[in-house]
């Protein structure tokens, strides 16, 4: 039990095979009570309710667009009202669109920075100042291996941009706020099996993906959870400013 009596906050982990979900599954087990929050409201209470029961209180689920400052603070205030203190921020949610460089519109690339990004920004500043009062706290920011080999699979240059961004934002927060007792690292996941990529995956991209990684398969949402685990918890004591590739050896640097 590495996050027993611990409270904490995952932003889109209401798709029911996403990374977010089996990240409130697995900090559940381990004692935390968990509020998810997610553009879909309705799938975040219902996703809320299916998680294992911890001792400290009700499992929750909130609406909450992170692309909106007023929502995340809406969310965030809710949160607090029922949690109390907030442990943990799980900066996850995140959307992809598989275009190129001369195809993205600037709708397109306001709506991919803007949920990948700057999402991360709002969701982070509505809960900072929760967990300095109280004394601390973790938070965890989803990049994305293709921040760094530039283009994943499924993801456009404004997705490959804007999870870079997240790296910049992520170290740049670590270091301002480690004297507060603010941990904030990264995470960077090579292609794992969720509903993301929908049904672009045929089966013979999957073959030609896995002939790349040495460990000769794709990635499972429990395989990253369980590094968002890491960085929640205490293991990850003096750990800040990190990034965490989660990606099979795809990419070794
Ligand atoms: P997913 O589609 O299952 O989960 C994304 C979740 O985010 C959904 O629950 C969705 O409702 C929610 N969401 C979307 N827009 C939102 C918004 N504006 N505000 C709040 N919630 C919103 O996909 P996933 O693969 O589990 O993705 C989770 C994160 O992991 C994303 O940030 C994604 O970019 C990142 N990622 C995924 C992969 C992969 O291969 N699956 C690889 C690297 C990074």
């Amino acid at each position: 039990m590495l996050l027993q009596g611990k409270t904490a906050v995952i932003s889109g982990a209401a798709s029911r095979r996403g990374i977010g979900r089996a990240t409130a599954e697995l900090f559940a087990q381990h004692g935390a009570r968990v509020a998810i929050l997610d553009i879909d409201g309705n799938a975040a209470s219902e996703a809320a309710a299916c998680l294992p029961a911890v001792g400290s209180g009700a499992h929750l689920g909130f609406r909450c667009d992170v692309a909106d400052r007023t929502s995340c603070q809406a969310a965030a205030d809710a949160t607090i009202k029922a949690f109390g203190a907030i442990n943990i921020l799980i900066n996850n949610a995140g959307i992809t669109q598989p275009v190129k460089t001369l195809d993205i519109s600037e709708q397109d690339w306001q709506r991919i920075v803007a949920v990948n990004m700057t999402g991360v920004l709002y969701l982070s500043q509505a809960f900072i100042p929760n967990m300095r009062e109280n004394g601390g706290g973790s938070i965890a920011c989803m990049s994305s291996v293709s921040a760094q080999r530039g283009g994943g699979i499924f993801g456009g240059p404004h997705y490959s941009a804007a999870k870079a961004g997240v790296l910049g934002l992520a170290k740049a927060m670590a270091r301002e706020l480690g004297p507060v007792g603010i941990r904030v690292n990264s995470v960077t996941p090579g292609l794992i099996q969720t509903d993301i990529t929908g049904d672009k995956l045929t089966p013979e991209m999957r073959d030609e993906i896995i002939k790349g990684i040495p460990l000769s398969r794709l990635g499972e949402a429990r395989d990253v959870a369980n590094i968002y685990l890491f960085l929640a918890s205490d293991l990850s004591a003096y750990v800040t400013g990190a990034v965490m590739d989660v990606n099979g050896g795809m990419l070794i640097h």
